[in-house]
């Protein structure tokens, strides 16, 4: 899978709400750039990995308007060096254990900031996940430490999926804040579901995360243990003074958003447990 090609065709989704149907490499989409009632976008994708998108719409929107509708920069219709090394059946990383999953952290411009990869070991002698982050002198693009030489952080660190993040705040949608990649990834297969966790797990929420929350609503799904409370207590204390609004609550099966929705579970019925700031409607008085 190009991850260009499905950020594009997730992104019309999002943008569109019309989900691009055809072929595995060729769809049609409603285009994003123009007040489009039939989908008269062509998006498809090359052998070579290359995102190729045309407007047959009565303004032929030029690719920039549709890429800068969609809030991704030019450069997601292009394979990176990293999305070729990562599409191949690199299973790879230094724990020894087989690669079950990557997650790739961007910047608010689309830029890969660094990696977590995760193999299915965790608590076996494994913590389960590895970070890395880009490195063009590396035959494989990557090294696998997030540290530099004189051990100090060499990368940005940002919420995961931070431009969806940002995207739903300016639209005033909810954000659920859960504990991992793999709960995210749950919550976001859920149609106009917006997910995002902070890197490394619970108790590594940062900050400086706070100021992507201006005035944004928030859910956060708390798991259901004694670091999964602590954690949601430290993201309820840092988003206080910048959210407009914050719920807390838990799987109503099994312990996180992945048991919950994986045992039939939907987005609507986790358990309210806690509401540091209830949702007010603004009364605007003639
Ligand atoms: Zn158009
Ligand atoms: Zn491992």
């Amino acid at each position: 899978m190009n991850t260009g090609f499905a950020l594009v065709l997730q992104r019309l989704y999002e943008v569109t709400g019309y989900s691009p149907r055809g072929s595995a490499a060729q769809k049609n989409a409603r285009c994003p750039a123009h007040d489009d009632r039939q989908p008269s976008l062509t998006v498809g994708v090359k052998q070579d990995g290359v995102v190729v998108m045309n407007c047959h719409g009565g303004p032929k929107c030029p690719t920039k308007d549709i890429m800068a509708a969609l809030n991704l920069p030019m450069s997601a219709l292009w394979p990176t060096e990293l999305q070729k090394h990562s599409s191949n059946d690199d299973r790879w990383m230094p724990c020894g254990h087989d690669k079950v999953a990557e997650y790739l952290y961007r910047d608010q411009d689309g830029t890969v900031l660094y990696g977590v990869a995760r193999c299915e070991k965790k608590g076996q002698g494994c913590q389960g996940f590895r970070q890395w982050r880009p490195d063009p002198s590396k035959r494989s693009g990557r090294r696998w430490s997030l540290q530099g030489d004189d051990g100090n952080l060499a990368v940005k660190l940002v919420p995961y999926r931070l431009p969806e993040v940002l995207a739903a705040v300016r639209e005033e949608r909810v954000v659920m804040i859960c504990e991992g990649e793999k709960d995210v990834e749950a919550l976001r297969a859920r149609p106009l579901i917006t997910a995002t966790c902070n890197p490394m797990g619970a108790g590594k929420w940062r900050p400086e995360f706070r100021q992507y929350f201006h005035g944004a609503d928030v859910s956060i799904v708390a798991d259901r243990d004694e670091p999964g409370r602590r954690h949601a207590e430290t993201v309820v204390a840092s988003l206080m003074p910048v959210a407009r609004s914050i719920y807390v609550v838990q799987a109503a099966h099994g312990k996180d958003a992945s048991d919950h929705l994986s045992a039939g579970g939907t987005t609507g019925d986790f358990i309210e447990v806690w509401v540091p700031k209830p949702y007010e409607y603004e009364e605007h008085n003639g």
